[in-house]
This record gives C-alpha cells, sequence and structure tokens, in this order.
C-alpha cells in the first residue's frame, strides 16, 4: 500500500509544488481541494469553465502520489503541447497516441514500467486496447484523469463512443482514483458522466461558469462581412481569434476574404482533407495573430490561451452551443470579446434544419426548445451573462460586462407596427419572406411587388415611416417571439402564428427592443501590453521577441515558453535579480533556472538602453 499524505501534510506540499513548480502565487477557486481530495485517494467530477484551471486539479496530485497519473484526453494535438509545457516545468511527462511511432512509443512504456514518469497522457482509443491495460496493471499509477468527461454523452457534439469503455478503469483498477473533468455544465451531461463513468460515489466540485472577462455582444446582422472587419480591425487588430460560420462553403468564401482584406485568416471545416486541417490548427496553436474561419468542426482540441476574440456570423444550435463556442476566448484570463451577428434568416435557417431533419420526434422537440432558449438571449434587454448563466441554473447579478449592460437597449411601444406588419403577412397570403413582405409595408413598388399586384393592396406603403432596418429588426423579433413562424415546405416564408390573432385585433401589445445605432468603437480594452506606458510597451514587446526565438529553436508554441500575462508582469516590474523574477507569477523553479539569466540580461540592457536615451 502507498503511504497516503496526511491532508494537512498534503495541503502544506501542493501549495508549495504550485509554488515551486508552476511558479504560481495560490490555488484559484476550488483547485485547493480538489488537489488535496484526490491526492488523498478520493474520486472527483469537476465542472469547471474553460480557462477556470483544470489541468492543475490532476497534475499537482499526479506530484503528490506515488506512481504515474495517466491522463485520458481526446484530444491528440492538445496532448503534445501539455507535455512540452510539462517538461519545461521540469516534470516528467509523456504521451501515448497515434502520432508517436513503434520505436517512441515503446520507449515511452518503458518509462512508465520503470516508474520514471509523473504523468501519461493517453489517447481513450489505446488506452482500452488489452496491451496498454497490461501495461498500466504491471506500473504503479498514481491516478486516473478522464479530461473532457463530457465525451460519453450522446447528446453533445463531442460525442466519443471510446469513452463508453472507461467505465472498465473503475473495475479493473478499483484502488486507483479517479478524477473526471468537463467544462460543459448542463445537468444532463453531469448526470450521463456519472452513470457512464460509475462516479456515483465521487465527490461533486461545481464551480461558476462565469467567464468574467468574456465580454458578450450580439448585434443585429445587416452586413455581416463588413461588421466583421470592422470589429476585427477596429477591436482586435493583429490579434488571434476565431470564426464561426455554418458551412464548409462560406468558411471558406469568409476566410478568403478577411485574406484579401488584409487580415491574416486560415479556413477549417471537416471537407478539407486531414493533412491540411491539421496543418492549420497546428499554425493557428503557434502563430500569434491569426483568425481561423471554422465550422464547429473546429474547437475541441484548441488549447490556445490567447484567443481574444469568437465571432459568430451565423447563430449557433444551443446556449450550451454558445457557451463553449465562446468559451474558448481568453482562457487567459485577460479580456476577450464573444461577439455574434444575428438576423431573421439565421433563425429561419435553424428552424428549418431542425423541423427537416430525420431526427426523432423527440430530438426535434428538445433541439427547438434549445434554439428558443437561444433567441431568447438573442433578444433580451437585459444583462447577456444573466441569462446565459441562468440557463445553467446559476443565478447572478447584471455584470456590467456586455452590451446591453453598457448600453441597455431602449424598447418601444411596437403594437402599430406589429398590427401593420402581421396584416401585410396576412393580405400577401402568408406566402412571402421579409424582404418582399417590407417592400409592400414601404411601398417600393418593385417588379416583384407588382408581379404579385401587391402594390394594390390596403397594406401597401402603410409602413413607409419605418426605416428598412427597423422593418427588418420588426420580423425578426415578432419571429422570435412566436408571432410569425416561417413555413418551411415554402422556403422560410413567414405564416400566422395563433397568438398573432390577439395583436391583429388590437387585444395586445407588443414591446420591442430598438435596433441599436452603430456603436463607436469601445475603448481599447486590450491584452496586458496595451495597458503597459510606453518604454514598458517596448519592453513587453522586445521580451515576445526572445521568447519567439526560444519558441522556435525549441518547437512549441510561444505559450509554453512564458504567458502574454508573465511577459507583461516583467515589463512592468523589471527586476533586476533572480529573486526579484521568480516573485513574478508564472515563473517556477525550472523557468527560474533555464530563463533567469537570460530575461535578467535582456533587462539590463533595457535598462542601458533607456539611460542612453536619457543622456
Ligand atoms: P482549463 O483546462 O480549465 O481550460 P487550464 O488548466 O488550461 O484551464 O488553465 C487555464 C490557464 O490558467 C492556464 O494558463 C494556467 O496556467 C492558468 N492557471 C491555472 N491555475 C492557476 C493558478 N492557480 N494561478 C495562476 N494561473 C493559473
Ligand atoms: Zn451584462
Amino acid at each position: 500500500m502507498p503511504v497516503q499524505p496526511t491532508p494537512a501534510a498534503s495541503s502544506a506540499t501542493s501549495l508549495a509544488i504550485l509554488r515551486e513548480t508552476f511558479g504560481f502565487a495560490s490555488f484559484r477557486g476550488a483547485q485547493g481541494q480538489i488537489v488535496d481530495h484526490v491526492a488523498a485517494g478520493g474520486d472527483a467530477l469537476v465542472l469547471m469553465p474553460t480557462g477556470g484551471g483544470k489541468s492543475l486539479c490532476y497534475q499537482i496530485p499526479s506530484l503528490l502520489r506515488e506512481g504515474t497519473g495517466i491522463v485520458v484526453s481526446p484530444l491528440i494535438a492538445l496532448m503534445q503541447d501539455q507535455v512540452a509545457a510539462l517538461t519545461q516545468l521540469g516534470v516528467r511527462a509523456a504521451f501515448l497516441n497515434s502520432s508517436l511511432d513503434a520505436r517512441a512509443a515503446y520507449a515511452t512504456e518503458r518509462a512508465l514500467a520503470a516508474g520514471a514518469l509523473d504523468l501519461l497522457y493517453v489517447a481513450p482509443e489505446r488506452l482500452t486496447t488489452p496491451r496498454c491495460l497490461d501495461l498500466l496493471a504491471g506500473a504503479k499509477l498514481a491516478l486516473f484523469a478522464i479530461d473532457e468527461a463530457h465525451c460519453v454523452s450522446h447528446w453533445g457534439h463531442d460525442f466519443r463512443p471510446e469513452y463508453l469503455q472507461l467505465s472498465l478503469l473503475h473495475e479493473r483498477f478499483p484502488g486507483v482514483p479517479r478524477i473526471a473533468l468537463t467544462a460543459t455544465a448542463d445537468p444532463q451531461t453531469r448526470s450521463e458522466i456519472v452513470g457512464r463513468l460509475a462516479l456515483q460515489d465521487a465527490r461533486l466540485f461545481v464551480s461558476s461558469f462565469d467567464r468574467p472577462n468574456i465580454r458578450y455582444t450580439i448585434v443585429d446582422k445587416v452586413d455581416p462581412r463588413a461588421q466583421l472587419l470592422r470589429f476585427i480591425r477596429e477591436e482586435h487588430a493583429g490579434e488571434s481569434g476565431i470564426v464561426y460560420c455554418l458551412s464548409r462553403k462560406k468558411v471558406d468564401e469568409v476566410a478568403a476574404w478577411l485574406v484579401a482584406q488584409g487580415v491574416p485568416a486560415l479556413p477549417y471545416h471537416a471537407g478539407m482533407d486531414t493533412a491540411m486541417r491539421t496543418e492549420h490548427q497546428a499554425r493557428f496553436q503557434r502563430e500569434d495573430a491569426l483568425v481561423m474561419v471554422a465550422t464547429i468542426a473546429f474547437g475541441m482540441g484548441i488549447d490556445k490561451p490567447d484567443v481574444r476574440f469568437v465571432a459568430h456570423l451565423d447563430l449557433p444550435k444551443s446556449i450550451e452551443g454558445y457557451y463553449q463556442e465562446t468559451g474558448r476566448a481568453g482562457r487567459d484570463g485577460e479580456p476577450a470579446d464573444a461577439w455574434m451577428a444575428y438576423g431573421l434568416a439565421d433563425l429561419v435557417q435553424q428552424r428549418r434544419m431542425i423541423e427537416q431533419s430525420e431526427a426523432s420526434e423527440e430530438y426535434k422537440r428538445v433541439s427547438a426548445a434549445k434554439l428558443e432558449a437561444l433567441l431568447g438571449l438573442c433578444e433580451t434587454a437585459g444583462c447577456r451573462r444573466v441569462r446565459l448563466l441562468g440557463y445553467f441554473g446559476e443565478a447572478s447579478a447584471p455584470c456590467g460586462n456586455c452590451d446591453t449592460c453598457l448600453e441597455p437597449p431602449q424598447t418601444w411601444d411596437a403594437s402599430v407596427a406589429a398590427r401593420k406588419a402581421l396584416s401585410c403577412v396576412y393580405r400577401t397570403g402568408q406566402r412571402f419572406g421579409a424582404v418582399h413582405l417590407i417592400d409592400v409595408l414601404r411601398g417600393k413598388a418593385t417588379e416583384r411587388v407588382a408581379g404579385w399586384g401587391h402594390d394594390r393592396l390596403s397594406v401597401f406603403g402603410i409602413g413607409a415611416d419605418l426605416e428598412e432596418a427597423q422593418w427588418r429588426s420588426v420580423f425578426r423579433q415578432l419571429t422570435a417571439l412566436g408571432y410569425l413562424r416561417p413555413d418551411h415546405a415554402a422556403y422560410g416564408a413567414l405564416t400566422l402564428a395563433e397568438s398573432s390573432r390577439a395583436v391583429l385585433k388590437g387585444e395586445a401589445g407588443v414591446e420591442l427592443r430598438r435596433v441599436a445605432a452603430r456603436k463607436k468603437a469601445s475603448a481599447r480594452r486590450g491584452a496586458p501590453a496595451q495597458a503597459l506606458p510606453a518604454p514598458n510597451a517596448e519592453l513587453f514587446e522586445r521580451l515576445k521577441a526572445w521568447r519567439a526565438a526560444q519558441a522556435r529553436a525549441q518547437s512549441v508554441p510561444a505559450y509554453v515558453i512564458f504567458h502574454d500575462r508573465t511577459l507583461a508582469a516583467i515589463a512592468s516590474a523589471r527586476p533586476d535579480s533572480l529573486e526579484g523574477l521568480a516573485g513574478i507569477d508564472g515563473i517556477g523553479e525550472k523557468k527560474l533556472e533555464r530563463y533567469g539569466g537570460q530575461l535578467l540580461a535582456l533587462l539590463a540592457q533595457h535598462r542601458d538602453a533607456l539611460g542612453s536615451a536619457a543622456e
């Protein structure tokens, strides 16, 4: 039997490892409790948002306990970077997955058997092979960490059949503690994880799912490409971001268009060949300032901490999807944007996809309800974050960091306009989409309008008092609120729902959001560097250049050497001794030993340059 540290001893030691090995001053949230619980041999289910710091929850117990911590992760690209980052810290880590040749895999297996590894990352399909299980049986195991545990769920789009077999770990290795981790918050997924991985007795650790550094903004879709370009240029020039689109074709077009506009961008979708997809993902992960235009096929393998924005040009399918996709922004805790352009066509398209899918009625019902909840988030005049967190069962107060908090939308009594819009639908026979209906209301005798004789209707021109954009917003909101229903058999023609009758008769009023005038670019909140005064900003750039050279020489991503946040802290503190450097978050013993001298030399050079400039 391995000797178990007493809880008191283990918490002292876990803090020491946090400080000395990882270079962090204190645990975040429940990290400390989770580490102690697992280090003492307990099972745990950890629900923590992206960027919350899940990795430390199994990495530190693996170091505290005797034997090797086995980490199951579906993300091959990510394993390599995790192992590189751990190696930088002096932790003995390796991985086993299909990217290794036989000889390298054999060497790793030998190291495991010899007890020479603190952490071993294994792909799930490999772990469950008889060969690998025998190998584990012959080794001393500290724990099993099951990362991305929501992959056991049939409902999510990350479902991995191999994950279903992971319950055998419990049967085969009953004495080894297991910690399952996920950033997926909904109760259904949670209970699936507990059931499928046999975690009924595990202690549950649920963190707040708030991502306070992410600013949520949902704008009316008018000219989406131009809106996107303006958003990138004005708020995120030279930074990394992800743009999500629904179709492969649109991904290719938007990526090409951004490049033509001078924004470095790459496409990513399941229709591309594997080699190119892998290359694009690797470039995004490693380079600064690339924009990835992608379908939702992209994201699972992305562990890039400095993604500064996630933009949606199309509506996601659910709040879960929206939360997961936007959650890829700002893992490093620095300010980041979740931006979405949304319009009536999105809503019509998503409803059509649900209705016309081959899925079961139950699945369609659930999907429709999920879409409705997302529309509620898009149309709300209240705080977006309150809505978002409320969906996951978390109560909160208005956040002050979303578009509706920063510029509360005005609402207006739209009863008259709604009545006009609904009668126009009625008079034209419930066979037309919003574009045509708006032409009729505004009295535009287009060829199509005249062709149908709609210029002779009583509703022709009765809506000339409102702009086209206002009408678009009226139709969108009436549809989102359920007064109008798109008829998918008729290409999304808007039809009247039962509830519209009371509005048409003037018995019920309608309150709508006013379309926001385009906001001026908000004050740049930016990454840490932007907050630095001039001489420090220059130093920051030099530190970044030094880091880039290091990263290239070692072929690892730049953030594996140091995060932006750590470089910014160095640039503003400008320490002149190793002790001074050691006090900075993100500089542990190994990094101090390895890079301390070079950093001090660079800082001294900078001081000299400043000194001679002052003379
Ligand atoms: P998750 O897996 O939950 O998305 P990570 O484990 O990748 O999150 O951690 C996110 C970021 O936060 C990483 O850059 C990590 O180094 C940093 N981090 C985690 N815990 C701490 C801590 N206690 N103090 C400072 N930084 C931390
Ligand atoms: Zn808010």
